[in-house]
């Protein structure tokens, strides 16, 4: 039998949910997405000839990280030539992509975010004194966009302006914790795992009365369960109460 090589899918679920955000969500044709991402590549594979990434530029996992690439990119003279002759077609695509990253239009779409909604291939973990699987910075800021800074739980809680973006200060969670990644096919680093919380419903998630916690975890539970059946993880009732709660717990 032949051997074959696992790919290394880091960063692979940005791909995937830019080019369903340009199909589904913005309603673009096929040819214009495919147009984008063949123009993505390009960048990609200057970006690998410079040292900048080691795949592709869906693996740079914060708005800073990709900024600075792309700073790095623009000064190449074979890659700005390039771009010249084809009518800044290169920055275009790079445009798009740095306003999908920056979640521009997340806060505008409601049900539509449903779209985004797929199984996810799973990161390799890196391996360091202890396990870490990937969590992508702009996942996160894209989920806070989505729920216009208001914590998921209790929309009336008030925090602070962050300095970083003059926003409310607000935390994301994942509902299914990234360290059980190992037992699940699919990623955990999904929209729909993601939630937008204020720091104190998300401490009490972590650390509030295990009644409590239950009781909220039913609740995301029901609100989730389609999306995350969507996105390739599916659990019953029980089994996600268990996964997510300690296992040692005194009373009830
Ligand atoms: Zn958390
Ligand atoms: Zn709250």
């Amino acid at each position: 039998m032949e051997e074959r090589q696992v790919p290394f899918v880091y960063g692979g679920e940005l791909k995937k949910y830019f080019q369903l955000y340009m199909t589904q969500v913005l309603g673009r044709k096929d040819s214009t997405a495919n147009h984008y991402l063949q123009a993505l590549n390009t960048i990609s594979k200057y970006m690998r000839q410079l040292n900048l990434v080691n795949k592709d530029v869906f693996e740079l996992g914060s708005l800073e990280e990709l900024h600075r690439a792309w700073d790095k990119l623009e000064q190449d003279s074979v890659f700005s030539h390039l771009n010249q002759k084809g009518h800044n077609m290169y920055s275009a695509g790079f445009q798009r992509y740095l306003e999908f990253a920056a979640g521009h239009s997340f806060g505008k779409l409601a049900d539509s975010v449903h779209q985004l909604d797929v199984p996810q291939a799973v990161h390799e973990p890196s391996y360091m004194s202890y396990e870490v699987w990937h969590r992508s910075g702009i996942l996160r800021g894209q989920c806070l966009e989505y729920a216009h800074y208001q914590c998921e739980l209790h929309p009336e809680h008030q925090t602070f302006l962050a300095e970083s973006n003059h926003r409310p200060y607000m935390e994301v969670h994942h509902i299914l914790p990234m360290s059980l990644q190992g037992q699940f096919e699919h990623s955990l680093d999904i929209y729909a795992n993601i939630i937008c919380l204020c720091p104190i419903c998300h401490r009490q998630l972590h650390a509030g009365l295990i009644a409590e916690r239950r009781d909220i975890i039913d609740h995301l539970y029901e609100e989730r369960r389609d999306r995350l059946v969507k996105s390739g993880i599916e659990l019953g009732k029980e089994e996600f109460e268990r996964m997510i709660l300690p296992l040692h717990v005194v009373g009830k």
